[in-house]
């Protein structure tokens, strides 16, 4: 076949183009969105489970100050102790005393940051009060009982009241993730100002990174406000694991995404391509057949003139003329039925009368057909038709084309060793016919497409040759019309074997 023409090619291309375009540019687009999402992911996941422990630290925060309430004071070697009601201490055995404005405390530093506040023993609540108080730079949890003019206070273990809240959390889990809960030391602001505000942040940049992963956290109320409550896993980091999951499901729905798309862009074009060269084909079938239509027109044009104008005189050579006139409306008539027999099988008209036959009708019908046609050259048919054959149904008049379009086919593309072997086989499911040449033969790559409708070999044999490109496309559409398959062997320049399979006919 000629190569494909250039304007074809380049729509195809430009349609190709296009399609990319406007499939793949979007689709790149999205992932572009999908991978600012990754990034995203990890402060989104931040964000869901900070959600899903606001509310418990809520409660918790609410409910500490009523716990420490229902604690009381007790004397252990004259020492003030805070337990529980059920008995268990919560304070150290750091304690303190505020007597009017003296403040006494064997911890030096609780004693300072008690008289640095100034407070004086009128300040206390009456009863028993908690508060918190920056002691030595460090956050302290305290407890003090005010009796008349005499306060006494211990410092609270923070360990003791973290079990506290532990406790009171049971009862609220939200989430399966094993966690803790803990008293961080609330972060102040230290300075005034843009200066102020940037040392802030540096120093909660430093926390986050060397402190305990925090999923949520929430200031307790004054007076413990030096204090934050927060939520700390235990087990490994939730946010990474949860980020991890989320990037793994969504780079496997993009990859099967791209899988997709390539296989949708790589079948649209194929089919684009298919079509693009199909046109091609049809626009030089028609060419073609114009020209095959032409020629038998010219010949018998000229064969009339000839008689109309009576320049043949011996009965002999107007014989000869007339004999000539019937080959050529043949070969017209010929083509015409090829292309009438395409079309009825394009648009699925076809009908096949079947029958149950001798397969030698089958092949004497093909034979005949074949030998009628004057060929030139010598022609060296052998026949072998076994005896015993079992029926085939078939239409006869359609199998025996196809099984005539085989041998001129291979009268066609033999050049000076015309011999043709027709050689029929037989097994208890198949009857195989099979014609054998000693032509040009068929190249692999050719052998593949020779049964696609329009398509002929290009070499000089088939330019020289008339055909449409249709006799095989229209063999094996029969065929497996039939039940049956239409197979090929071949080797270039040594001859071709063709072999149409049928099912046997079970009467
Ligand atoms: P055509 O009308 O061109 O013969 P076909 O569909 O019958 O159309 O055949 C398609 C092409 O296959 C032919 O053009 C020819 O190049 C090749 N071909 C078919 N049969 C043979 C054969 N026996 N030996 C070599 N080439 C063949």
């Amino acid at each position: 076949m000629a190569s494909p023409q250039p304007s074809i090619i380049l729509s195809f291309r430009r349609t190709f183009a296009l399609l990319i375009v406007l499939v793949v540019l979007p689709s790149a687009g999205l992932s572009g969105f999908g991978v600012v999402a990754i990034i995203n992911e990890r402060a989104a996941v931040e964000k869901r489970l900070e959600a899903t422990w606001q509310g418990t630290l809520e409660t918790l925060t609410e409910d500490l100050p009523a716990a420490l309430r229902s604690a009381r004071f007790v004397l252990v070697d004259g020492q003030p102790r805070l337990v529980t009601s059920d008995g268990r201490l919560l304070s150290t055995p750091a304690s303190f005393r505020v007597e009017g404005k003296q403040v006494s405390s064997p911890d030096a530093e609780l004693a300072a940051a008690l008289q640095a506040v100034q407070s004086s023993s009128a300040d206390f609540p009456a009863g028993t009060s908690h508060f918190s108080l920056m002691v030595g730079g460090r956050a302290t949890l305290l407890a003090a009982e005010r009796q008349g003019d005499v306060v006494h206070g211990v410092r609270l273990s923070q360990d003791a009241v973290e079990a506290l809240i532990e406790e009171r959390a049971e009862g609220q889990v939200t989430s399966s993730e094993p966690v803790r809960f803990v008293l961080l030391a609330r972060q102040e602001a230290t300075g005034e100002g843009l200066m102020g505000k940037l040392a802030l942040e540096v120093a909660q940049a430093r926390a986050s990174a060397l402190g305990p992963l925090v999923l949520a956290e929430q200031v307790l109320p004054p007076p413990l406000q030096d204090f934050r409550l927060a939520v700390v896993p235990t087990g490994e980091d939730p946010i990474a694991r949860a980020s991890t999951r989320n990037r793994v499901v969504y780079v496997v729905l993009l990859g099967l995404f791209y899988v997709t798309l390539t296989f949708g862009v790589v079948y649209t074009g194929r089919v684009l391509y298919r079509e693009a060269r199909l046109s091609r084909m049809k626009t030089d079938f028609v060419s073609l057949v114009s020209h095959e239509l032409r020629t038998p027109i010219t010949s018998i044009r000229m064969f009339i003139e000839t008689l109309a104008l009576g320049r043949v005189k011996d009965p002999a050579q107007t014989q000869q003329v007339l004999q000539l006139l019937t080959q050529e409306t043949e070969r017209l008539g010929t083509l015409v039925d090829r292309v009438l027999d395409w079309a009825r099988i394009e648009s699925g008209r076809k009908v096949y009368h079947r029958e149950f036959l001798p397969v030698p009708a089958v092949v004497d019908a093909a034979v005949t057909a074949f030998r009628a046609q004057r060929l030139e050259g010598e022609l060296r048919l052998s026949v072998d038709l076994p005896e015993n054959l079992p029926q085939v149904q078939v239409d006869r008049e359609a199998i025996a084309g196809a099984l005539l379009n085989l041998l001129q086919n291979a009268y066609k593309y033999s050049k000076e060793d015309k011999r043709i072997s027709l050689i029929v086989r037989a097994d208890r499911k198949w009857v195989d016919l099979t014609v054998e040449d000693h032509g040009v033969g068929i190249s692999p790559r050719d052998r593949r497409r020779i049964f696609e409708r329009f398509y002929r070999v290009d070499n000089l044999l088939t330019r020289k040759t008339e055909g449409s490109g249709l006799g095989l496309a229209i063999a094996k559409h029969i065929v497996e019309a039939h039940g049956g398959r239409i197979t090929l062997k071949s080797e270039l320049g040594k001859g071709s074997r063709f072999t149409i399979q049928l099912p046997v006919g079970k009467a």
